[in-house]
């Protein structure tokens, strides 16, 4: 059985494996003011299918259970790819040397002996959790793109993917906005790669300031695509109306009177035949970015399929 302490859902989760209901009860106890979220499970078999399903930031295993001792556990953790980066500490009676470095050697992060002392459990526990927090950062950070500080292409790829297929389930609206700075080569060129940096950057925190619901990403060079799910085109064209209007009229320091532009195309799902793929969107919305270079740039065009037949 699954033991949860409390329902706040952005609180750390640990999963306690321990074949005593006593040390789950005390553990309970223990926990009671920490701000983390606490599950048990009473066998190997039940930690191991917990583990899986609910994933948490931290396991407090068992090493003596019957059937699958601890060590047993964590190979089997440490081989699935959904539970191998999960922080695993230890958890046992016995205080032989030779068990704790096994145990570190298959990939736990620490040892804490039983009975527990209060404050080192905790002092582990808090430490482990603050690893794990420090990892996701750093997952997280390999998502993103330096300059911009939006997120890069292999995160759009992952994201539209997802937000595609949700859409296709439930039925809701779904828009992709692709877009190219006007002429950027060229502002390059005449005033230097710094100042294509601070270009880059601005324009990023306009396309960042918007609703908070927009993935926005960094395409490539001097391209960059907005997933807006939840949005149909109408409203897509709209809100890249403002995005193209802010940058318009954004006023460069040394370069007064220099006006930078975007050409931004648009397309939702709907207008997509079946199946609805990421590939045909974006090639759909980088038809309708192309369709506004060609007709002067520094508009907003939306997809229809006519613009293919011309
Ligand atoms: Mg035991």
């Amino acid at each position: 059985m699954t033991m949860s302490e409390t329902t706040e859902s952005n609180l750390p989760t640990v999963l306690a494996i321990d074949d005593s209901e006593l040390i789950h009860r005390l553990l309970r106890a223990r926990l009671h003011n920490e701000r983390v979220q606490l599950h048990t499970a009473i066998s190997s078999r039940e930690g191991l299918e917990i583990a899986r399903s609910l994933k948490p930031d931290v396991i407090l295993l068992d090493l003596d259970m019957p059937e699958m001792d601890g060590f047993k556990v964590i190979e089997r953790l440490k081989e699935d790819p959904t539970t191998q980066d999960i922080a695993v500490i230890f958890v046992s009676a016995s205080n032989d040397m030779a068990n704790r470095v096994r145990g570190l050697d298959l990939g736990a992060v620490d040892f804490i002996a039983k009975p527990f002392d209060v404050v080192e459990l905790k002092a582990r526990l808090r430490s482990a959790l603050r690893v794990q927090h420090l990892i996701k950062i750093l997952a997280q950070k390999a998502q993103i793109d330096g300059a911009s500080g939006l997120w890069n292409r292999t995160y759009f790829d992952q994201r539209l993917a997802a937000e595609i297929s949700e859409a296709n389930r439930y039925n809701k609206p779904l828009s992709l906005t692709i877009i190219d700075l006007d002429g950027f080569k060229s502002t390059n060129d005449q005033f230097g790669h710094l100042f294509g940096d601070l270009v880059i950057e601005r324009f990023s925190n306009i396309l960042n300031s918007g609703r908070t619901s927009d993935v926005a990403c960094r395409y490539g060079g001097e391209e960059f695509s907005v997933i807006l799910p939840q949005t149909t085109a109408t409203e897509a064209r709209e809100v890249a109306e403002r995005w193209r209007n802010q940058l318009a009229n954004t006023t460069w320091h040394d370069h007064s009177g220099l006006m930078l532009t975007a050409s931004f195309g648009v397309c939702d799902l709907e207008c997509l035949d079946f199946p609805r793929t990421p590939a045909k969107l974006v090639a759909a919305a980088d038809q309708a970015m192309y369709n506004a270079k060609k007709c002067g740039r520094n508009r907003v065009d939306v997809f229809s399929p006519t613009l293919i037949r011309k």
